[in-house]
């Protein structure tokens, strides 16, 4: 059998494109790795996902509202949102959970790692690993698999450019360990990360601790137990993860017969390290667009047009944001007391919960614009 499109990779992003192309009646393959996979994640996740994917309620292990962002000198501006909130998901569930679904819709889910794709008259040939899955042929493909994407290499995609590498540590409540149930901290601090940041993410029955830094700079395991230390936690994590965000999309991340999705496409936000919101978002897009390509013959490039259209303006904001101020701890100090003005806490939650960047009336412009200078130049 030829499928119309073969998605590699069941994480969030080809998950959801599976769902969708399946719906809408094409035939679809989805390969994923691993049944098992525990992807390392912090996995929070904004409303405005949640409400537009339906994620059911018991997948939201806490709904969290407020937010701490500690300064290298340890000034805390405590965070509000009261708008909405931020959802904190396992990803074992979650991923398993969006699979489910994606085979509910008609996708035939299949566990094999993808080791060759080749081209093949009017599609491809797609092999895996010791022929757990026997060669699968399909028109069209969807590269969904991760930062280190075979379907990119295999098909010749510009490289992902840039990589963070980050790790997390998950500790059990204990009593010293419970006092972090209820809110997320984020620690600017050069000692934790000298170009990101630092999070402290509750979820349901564990503590999620967790660092990034630019890939090959630093010793990620070093930034990491300086943050606990720094933090007072004593208690063994009883689990480590690691993995790479790429947090710049790809120069093109669609061919005539191919696109790529979410961390495939280097499709994180530079700054926050977000990534699960535009993998699915980019799952969606992309599977419209075959749709479309299938049934009208549209290009596939639509789909990169529209993402880029939709959110290049975040991506560019963020860069500039991480450039100006995760340079130095005195840049840090500034960022953190910028974060104390409302104004500035009510713009930057509306944007991350929705999407949405509303421009503020001029007057608060200005008067963000002008605390930007002073704290520049006073460094705190
Ligand atoms: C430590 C850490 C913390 C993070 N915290 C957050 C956070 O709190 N919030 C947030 O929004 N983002 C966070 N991110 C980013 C987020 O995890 C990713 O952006 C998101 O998982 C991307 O989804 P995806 O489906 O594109 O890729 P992935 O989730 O990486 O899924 C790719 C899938 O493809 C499979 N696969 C890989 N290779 C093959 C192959 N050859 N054949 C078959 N299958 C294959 C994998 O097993 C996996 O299931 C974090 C990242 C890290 C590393």
């Amino acid at each position: 059998m030829r499928y119309d499109v073969a998605v590699i990779g069941g994480g969030p992003s080809g998950a959801v494109a599976a769902a969708i192309l399946a719906k809408a009646g094409l035939s679809t393959v989805l390969v994923e790795r691993n049944f098992d996979n525990v992807k390392p994640c912090g996995g929070a996740i904004p409303l405005g996902l949640i409400e537009e994917f339906a994620i059911p309620a018991e997948l939201i292990e806490k709904k969290l509202s407020r937010m701490k962002a500690r300064s290298p000198k340890g000034r805390v501006i405590d965070m509000k949102m009261p708008n909405g909130y931020v959802g904190m998901v396992r990803r074992e569930k979650f991923d398993r959970y969006l699979r489910v679904e994606a085979e509910r819709a008609g996708a035939v889910v299949v566990e094999g790692l993808v080791k060759s794709i080749s081209h093949s008259g009017e599609g491809f040939v797609i092999n895996t690993l010791n022929n757990k899955v026997p060669p699968l042929r399909a028109s069209r493909i969807i590269g969904a698999d991760g930062a280190n994407s075979k379907t990119a290499d295999e098909l010749h995609f510009p490289p992902n450019e840039l990589k963070v590498i980050a790790m997390q540590q998950r500790f059990k409540y204990t009593p010293s360990i419970q006092k972090f149930t209820d809110i997320v901290e984020i620690w600017f601090d050069g000692e934790v990360s000298p170009d990101f940041y630092g999070w402290i993410f509750p979820k349901a029955d564990h503590l999620a601790i967790g660092t990034g830094t630019e890939d090959h700079k630093h010793n990620i395991k070093a930034l990491q137990k300086r943050f606990v230390e720094k933090i007072g936690i004593t208690d063994e994590p009883y689990l480590d993860e690691a993995a790479k965000i790429p947090m710049k999309p790809r120069k093109s991340f669609t061919q005539e017969k191919a696109i790529l999705v979410g961390d495939a496409a280097g499709l994180v936000t530079p700054a926050n390290g977000e990534g699960i919101f535009f993998a699915m978002r980019s799952g969606k897009l992309g599977a419209l667009a075959m749709i479309e390509h299938h049934k009208h013959g549209t290009p596939l490039k639509n789909y990169e047009k529209e993402f880029r259209k939709l959110y290049a303006p975040i991506f560019f904001g963020l860069e500039v944001l991480q450039a100006v101020y995760y340079r130095n701890d005195r840049l840090r100090e500034s960022f953190v007391a910028i974060c104390a003005d409302d104004d500035v806490q009510r713009i930057t939650f509306d944007s991350y919960l929705y999407k949405k960047m509303i421009p503020a009336s001029w007057p608060v412009q200005m008067k963000i614009f002008s605390k930007n200078i002073y704290h520049l130049i006073k460094g705190s």
